[in-house]
C-alpha cells in the first residue's frame, strides 16, 4: 500500500508529463472513485483546463488545473490500496482495471488512474485534506509536535503514528520501520514515551521517509512494464528489490534483525500487520 514516500516519488513522475497539457476529455469507468462527483461532474469541471502543478498532502496528489476563463480547478487522488497512475501513449491497450482515463490532446496520450481493488479516489473533494496532520518533512513537524501528539494518549505508539490527523503519510511500513530505528516498541502507549525517545522517534520518521523518497527517485519507473509507462514504484521491476534490502523489519517475520539476529516479530495492532525485533525495541 503507496504510503508518502511512493506518492511523492510519484508526483515527482507525473507533474513533468502533466504539467501544460490540456485535458481535452475526462471518461469515468469506475463511477465510485469519483464519488460524491458524478462522472458528468468531473468532465465539466476538468475539460478544457490546463495542468498547472502536481502537489502532495499525506498520501493524497492534488492536480491543479485552471481553465481558459482563469478559474481554478483542483482534483484529489488517492492511490487506496493498489493505484496507479499511467501515461500512456496514443495506441496503447487501456489497463484491465482503468478507472478515470483523461485526455491530453490531439496526440491521443491519455493519463490513466487504474485501480484493482478500488480503494483510490478521484474528486473534487478537499475535506479529507484539511484535516490532515503535518507534513513529517516539513519544518512545521517537530520533536515538539509529535510529544504533544502522543502525551496524554493511551494508545500503542505505533496505532497513534498511523493516526493521520496526528502526522500525514505515515501508515504500516514506515511506522514499523521508524519504530525499529528509534529502538523503540511498537506496543508502548504513546504518553510513556520518554522524551529522548521521542526525540529518536521523530528524526526516524523523517530518515526513513526521506530515505525512500531518495532510493525510489532512482528506479526507472518510466520503462517499467514493457514501457507500459506506469507511475508508481511498488509496482515496477526493482522494486521488491528496494524493499527487501531497504527495509529492516516491515514483512520480515522470521528472518534475523540486521542488528542483532534476533527473528523479527509480527503481531496484529489495530487489524494492521506490525514488524518488530523484540530484541532492539524497548
Ligand atoms: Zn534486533
Amino acid at each position: 500500500m503507496p504510503e508518502l514516500p511512493e506518492v511523492e516519488v510519484l508526483r515527482r513522475h507525473l507533474e513533468p508529463a502533466l504539467v501544460s497539457r490540456r485535458i481535452t476529455s475526462v471518461d469515468v469507468l469506475l463511477p465510485k472513485l469519483v464519488r460524491p462527483q458524478t462522472a458528468a461532474e468531473l468532465s465539466r469541471a476538468m475539460v478544457g483546463s490546463r495542468f498547472e502543478s502536481v502537489g502532495r498532502r499525506g498520501k493524497y496528489l492534488l492536480f491543479q488545473m485552471r481553465q481558459a476563463d482563469g478559474q481554478g480547478v483542483q482534483v484529489v487522488g488517492h492511490l487506496g490500496m493498489t493505484g496507479r497512475m499511467v501515461r500512456l501513449p496514443a495506441g496503447v491497450p487501456l489497463p484491465r482495471h482503468a478507472a478515470v482515463v483523461i485526455g491530453l490532446g490531439e496526440d491521443g496520450d491519455r493519463f490513466v488512474f487504474e485501480d484493482v481493488r478500488r480503494f483510490g479516489r478521484f474528486n473534487l473533494e478537499t475535506g479529507p485534506v484539511e484535516a490532515l496532520g503535518p507534513e513529517p518533512l516539513e519544518e512545521a513537524f517537530t520533536a515538539a509536535v509529535l510529544a504533544a501528539a502522543l502525551a496524554g494518549s493511551t494508545q500503542a505508539v505505533k496505532v497513534r503514528l498511523l493516526d493521520q490527523s496526528m502526522v500525514s503519510g505515515v501508515g504500516n511500513i514506515y511506522a514499523s520501520e521508524a519504530l525499529f530505528r528509534a529502538g523503540l516498541s511498537p506496543r508502548r502507549a504513546s504518553r510513556r514515551v520518554k522524551r529522548a525517545e521521542v526525540i529518536r522517534l521523530h528524526q526516524a520518521i523523517r530518515e526513513v521517509l526521506q530515505e525512500a523518497i531518495h532510493e525510489g527517485s532512482t528506479l526507472p519507473l518510466d520503462s517499467a512494464a514493457g514501457g507500459e509507462g506506469l507511475f508508481y514504484y511498488g509496482a515496477v521491476e526493482g522494486a521488491s528489490d528496494f524493499y527487501q534490502e531497504r527495509l529492516r523489519v516491515y514483512d520480515r517475520a522470521g528472518r534475523p534483525c540486521v542488528a542483532c539476529g534476533t527473528p523479527i516479530q509480527r503481531i496484529v495492532q489495530a487489524a494492521r500487520s506490525t514488524f518488530l525485533c523484540p530484541g532492539c525495541q524497548r
